[in-house]
């Protein structure tokens, strides 16, 4: 079910949008709603409230006015900052490009300059301590945007490895990372049917010794696999470890952060 924030949004504009690859959507908001955003948030994630189906930017702004409607009509989805350049205020969020299920997925789909759609945020960047021997970094396409940004605050000096799993030999692309980390690319078709390719990979690595610090999200269920591998086989502390599902196959968000709440009473 749709969630309401009880805050008015920024109500952000889209400025441009571009396709990163064929399963990856670019959107960069820009205006001055972007006034005072906070500088270094890169890979901290935020809420967007999508507009409904056909809603104007007038009848999407009265609904947040204090006398608006009290009824939960909006879909809610976590994104991430991808990037914000102080100077044009301009921001980066990249989409998934995952089908026509998912009201964000559509909405991104379809933007073009002009078009719009609230956002609550920033949280904190999910890693801003780098004092690791070397880096685990594994990402489907949603966590790509948290898993750059962490890639590009590493000190130059970092090792390690990046592991993306991509639909297709044409979703890899260019990704900026200090010299010691390698990246390995993982194609794994249909994003819909359980993948096991990363846990294989990373079970298979050659294990470094040294402190590990990790930034790893993705499919829930990849992920509550890896998690059990690193703290339980690995005994990696969870204060080394950033490692979060980011959706589940078949769960509209809603659903997903249920059930992440009932796990974690
Ligand atoms: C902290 C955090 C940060 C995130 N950052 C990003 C980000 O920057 N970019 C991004 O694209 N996503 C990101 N996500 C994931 C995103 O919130 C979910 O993918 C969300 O479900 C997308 O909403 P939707 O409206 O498109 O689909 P929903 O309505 O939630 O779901 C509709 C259907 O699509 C499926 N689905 C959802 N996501 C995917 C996917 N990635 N691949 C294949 N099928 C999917 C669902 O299982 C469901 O069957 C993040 C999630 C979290 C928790």
């Amino acid at each position: 079910m749709a969630s309401r924030p009880k805050r008015r949004p920024r109500i952000l504009t889209v400025q441009s949008v571009r396709s990163l690859s064929p399963h990856m959507i670019r959107v960069t908001f820009a205006g001055p709603e972007l006034e005072g955003f906070p500088l270094n948030h890169e890979g901290a994630n935020c809420k967007l409230v999508l507009p409904r189906d056909g809603e104007s930017r007038d009848d999407f702004d009265a609904y947040f006015a204090p006398d608006g409607p009290e009824e939960k009509v909006h879909p809610v989805r976590t994104y991430t900052v991808r990037a914000f350049r102080e100077e044009g205020r301009e921001l980066d969020i990249d989409f998934v490009a995952h089908g026509d299920e998912g009201p964000a997925t559509r909405w991104a789909q379809t933007a073009k300059p002009g078009s719009f759609l609230g956002f609550f945020g920033p949280s904190q960047p999910k890693m801003t301590e780098f004092y690791a021997d070397w880096y685990l970094v594994a990402a489907d396409l949603s966590a790509m945007p948290v898993a750059e940004a962490t890639l590009e605050a590493m000190p130059d000096s970092a090792k390690g490895i990046a592991i993306f799993e991509v639909p297709s030999e044409d979703d890899i692309r260019e990704i900026t990372t200090p010299e010691g980390i390698e990246i390995k690319w993982l194609i794994h078709p249909d994003a819909h049917a359980p993948s096991s390719a990363q846990v294989d990979f990373i079970k298979a690595l050659d294990w470094r010794p040294g402190v590990v610090q990790t930034c790893i999200a993705g499919e829930s269920s990849v992920i509550r696999t890896l998690r059990d591998y690193l703290h339980n086989d690995r005994k990696l502390p969870k204060k080394d470890t950033y490692i979060s599902g980011y959706w589940k196959i078949g769960l509209v968000e809603d659903e997903h952060q249920k059930m992440k709440r009932a796990e974690a009473a």
